[in-house]
């Protein structure tokens, strides 16, 4: 199976980006942010503290997270249930975040992702996906762009989908998320050795999916 790993800050565009390139070589596209989302949801649903790793321990077990992929699109189910759309807040960001520094949430979460990547040709994108995941990914690329250009793209983002926030908190949510996503003791985000560095600074959107899309060409 061909997998392309691709990691980066929150707001870098990674998920547009990654998304698109998928399409262009007919592989799937996968989200795992949207796992760390689904676990911070549940946590939060059964009223316990996403900081807190005793309390997030005992309702792993009672947790089934599965992907569904409807024409190349990625559904994200807790059992049953499609949370696809309501794990897409301000609160589930941080959330997640939160719970994705817990061992135990990252473990739980290895091996759907592993087995996900063993059978299906793949763009997949998150923060440890090139250091960890898959380490052996045909192609590794490293997505970023300042924090004040990627505060700018989620504000518009959110705006759009008609969600009440103000720049200020959006950049304040986006530096606290690095600071929290690079500092954490395992799995931090930072780009492999062989990871191909992008910063998209100052492109549009379609100069950075071509970016993205000669990148991969050219070291596939
Ligand atoms: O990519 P997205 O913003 O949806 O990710 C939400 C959070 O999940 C991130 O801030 C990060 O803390 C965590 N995450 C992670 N490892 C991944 C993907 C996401 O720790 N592979």
């Amino acid at each position: 199976m061909i997998n392309i790993a691709i990691d980066g800050p929150a707001g870098a565009g990674k998920s547009t980006i990654a998304k698109a390139a998928a399409k262009e070589f007919g592989y799937i596209y996968v989200d795992t942010g949207a796992l760390y989302r689904a676990v911070g949801l549940f946590v939060k649903e059964n009223g316990k503290d996403t900081t807190n790793e005793e309390q997030i321990k005992p309702l792993l077990e009672k947790l089934t997270i599965s992907l569904k992929f409807i024409d190349f699109e990625q559904r994200v189910f807790i059992g049953e249930r499609d949370v696809s759309s309501l794990i897409r807040t301000p609160e589930i960001s941080m959330a997640a975040s939160d719970v994705s520094a817990h061992p135990i949430v990252r473990d739980f979460l290895f091996n759907l992702q592993r087995d996900i990547a063993a059978k299906n040709n793949c763009v997949m994108d998150g923060r440890d996906i090139a250091t960890v995941v898959l380490p052996d990914a045909n192609v590794k690329i490293f997505l970023t762009a300042t924090a004040e250009e990627r505060a700018k793209r989620r504000y518009h983002e959110l705006i759009t989908k008609g969600q009440e926030v103000s720049f200020d908190e959006v950049l304040f949510d986006v530096k606290k998320r690095d600071e929290q996503d690079s500092s954490r003791k395992i799995a931090p985000l930072k780009p492999a050795s062989d990871s191909i560095i992008l910063d998209t600074t100052g492109y549009t959107l379609k100069q950075s999916i071509k970016l993205m899309i000669d990148t991969i060409k050219e070291n596939i």
